[in-house]
């Protein structure tokens, strides 16, 4: 026993577009009942092989012609209505006007987008990601067969495409940043309509990170110093999105004081180190009475004497 369909593409079989109008739905069966009505009889057909495809026809009639069941169809199967416009893969059978071959090679394709997440590293130097693309295929067991016939196929349950899947390796070049769009051409999905593959438009989302924030196309981070490197100055080590750098710090270096890294940020921009001054929380007897001898031979004045002035 065959097993009954769970879905039938009701334009598909009528070879309408899903916005089709009543009109053109009527137009459409019409023609096919002209050609594979119960009155005609085609030469060396299983008849009960067309009366079945004409059960089909009546049946996607009369459910895409009654507003309230369209509705109900529509909602219940719109994960699997072909979008396309499929008078053209009918052409005469359903009347519609034969498409010429030069405008079908011309015929714009339908882009096939995705994101994909990156880390800082692989945004600075680049990376190659595995991606799996679930894509239309026309059926291998109808394929060149009378859309009459294709209508009965078990395969694809007369759809006359089946899905199947593709794994690309698709490079990402060095220089990437948050929602870049990458293009990769004729790598997306297979399009039924025009016939060929579309492109792959990759859009570049960054991972979150655990120290190094993203300002533009600037890295952030905040790095602690001594007071001791502070009012001295030294080389510290900081970290970037592809190893650590040592950097300088200059003597006198005030608290929040930003440090331009030239190149170390994304696609060519900077990095930005922002010094945070930690003070010492241990300290002896000694070190204490050094800090208040410091303090009585401070030359600097009041640090929050422009505060008063303003007042
Ligand atoms: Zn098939």
């Amino acid at each position: 026993m065959e097993s009954k369909p769970a879905f039938k593409d009701y334009y598909y079989i009528l070879g309408v577009s899903p916005d089709a109008t009543g009109e053109e739905i009527q137009e459409a069966y019409h023609d096919l009942y002209e050609k594979y009505g119960p009155h005609v009889s085609i030469g060396g057909q299983d008849p009960d092989m067309l009366l079945k495809t004409f059960k089909d026809l009546s049946e996607a009639y009369e459910i895409l012609m009654d507003p309230a069941k369209r509705k109900r169809y529509d909602e219940a199967n719109k994960q699997h209505i072909y979008k396309g416009d499929l008078r053209r893969l009918w052409g005469k059978l359903s009347g519609a006007p034969a498409v010429d071959e030069t405008q079908q090679k011309k015929k714009p394709t339908v882009d096939t987008l995705i994101e994909i997440e990156v880390t800082l590293r692989e945004a600075v130097k680049g990376t190659k990601k595995h991606i799996r693309l679930e894509e239309p295929k026309s059926c291998a067991d109808c394929v060149g067969l009378k859309p009459v016939q294709r209508m009965q196929c078990p395969n694809c349950r007369g759809l006359g495409y089946t899905s199947s899947e593709r794994t690309e390796e698709v490079e990402l070049p060095a220089g990437l940043y948050d929602k870049l769009e990458v293009r990769k051409s004729a790598l997306g999905k297979y399009d039924l309509q025009a016939g060929r593959n579309g492109d792959l438009v990759i859009t570049i989302r960054l991972a979150p990170h655990p120290y190094l924030g993203v300002l533009g196309r600037d890295i952030t981070c905040t790095v602690p110093i001594t007071i001791y490197e502070a009012v001295l100055g030294g080389e510290i080590e900081v970290p970037t999105a592809t190893g650590r750098v040592i950097m300088k710090v200059q003597p006198r270096t005030q608290a929040g004081r930003v440090y331009r890294l030239k190149g170390l940020g994304l696609a060519g921009a900077d990095q930005l180190v922002t010094v945070e001054v930690v003070t010492p929380q241990q300290l002896g007897n000694e070190e204490v009475s050094l800090y208040q001898k410091l303090k009585g031979m401070s030359k600097d004045p009041n640090p929050r004497e422009s505060l008063y002035t303003k007042l």
